[in-house]
């Protein structure tokens, strides 16, 4: 479409009515022949994916839907900063589109007034020293204008937020424009060192108490922000320094 302002990502966009979920497709595509930079976009999305198994509510028609595939030449340990390359991107791309800004929830939330308005899944396909492919699932609630019982307290949309609808087509050309530019910045580096700061300066966890959720393990510490890897550096009560990564960990406390 002639909207996406870009040299590779979105330029190829595989629209769907209903589907089961963006990354499903998206993976699907990923195992055969789809192309790095294709965008699989959904009206509505059955089967809508968060993070361990959990649901995204997608309904039709208000909402964005999207997958991108990637196949980027990079060690799988790196594949996951990808998320935060995204979630950066996503970020900026709503500043532009409506002027407001957003905050970061590390690793992969994008939040307005404490509740979230994207959630970011990544999923991937690697082999021991290789990325066969990268898919980077982005949901973002836009002209929601009520959530229900279950999701209100901690959702909401650009439409509440801002009192305006937005214009989905132009919200997706501007996140791929800003994806676009961030992954060459992130593939010059070979890291986030180039990200680092305007991702820290959007993260709404930095300087906050902030409580760590490993599997098996609960605790709190003070967030400082993240390193040039996408960990996030935080100091323990017992006064130890130390880096966490994203894989299963939440983070609670906005
Ligand atoms: P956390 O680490 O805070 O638990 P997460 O990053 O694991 O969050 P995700 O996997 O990104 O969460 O998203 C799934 C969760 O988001 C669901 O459990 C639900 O609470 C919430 N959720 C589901 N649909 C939406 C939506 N449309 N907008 C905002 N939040 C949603």
């Amino acid at each position: 479409r002639s909207l996406m302002d870009t040299e590779w990502a979105g330029k190829n966009i595989v629209y769907f009515d209903e589907i089961d979920s963006t990354n499903n497709r998206a993976k699907e595509l990923g195992e055969k022949d789809g192309a790095h930079g294709t965008l699989f976009v959904a009206d509505r999305q059955v089967a809508g994916k968060g993070r361990r198994g959990r649901v995204w509510e997608s309904p039709k028609g208000i909402s964005i839907y999207m997958t991108i595939l990637l196949r980027p030449d990079l060690i799988p340990t790196k594949a996951p900063m990808l998320t935060l390359v995204m979630a950066q991107s996503v970020a900026e791309g709503i500043r532009e589109v409506t002027g407001m800004e957003t905050g970061i929830k590390w690793p992969n939330d994008i939040v307005m007034n404490k509740k979230k308005v994207c959630g970011i899944l990544t999923e991937m396909s690697t082999e021991i020293d290789y990325i066969n492919y990268v898919v980077i699932g982005v949901g973002i609630n836009v002209n929601q204008k009520a959530f229900d019982e279950e999701l209100k307290e901690k959702a909401t949309s650009l439409m509440i937020e801002t009192g305006a609808s937005v214009k989905r087509s132009a919200l997706i050309a501007a996140v791929m424009k800003h994806f676009e530019k961030n992954y060459a910045l992130f593939m010059e580096n070979g890291d986030l060192s180039g990200l680092q700061e305007s991702y820290n300066e959007m993260l709404v966890n930095r300087g906050k108490e902030v409580r760590i959720l490993e599997p098996g393990n609960e605790y709190n510490a003070h967030a400082y922000g993240i390193n040039e890897t996408g960990e996030l550096i935080v100091r323990t009560q017992k006064g130890e320094e130390k880096h966490i990564f994203a894989g299963e960990v939440s983070v609670r406390g906005i």
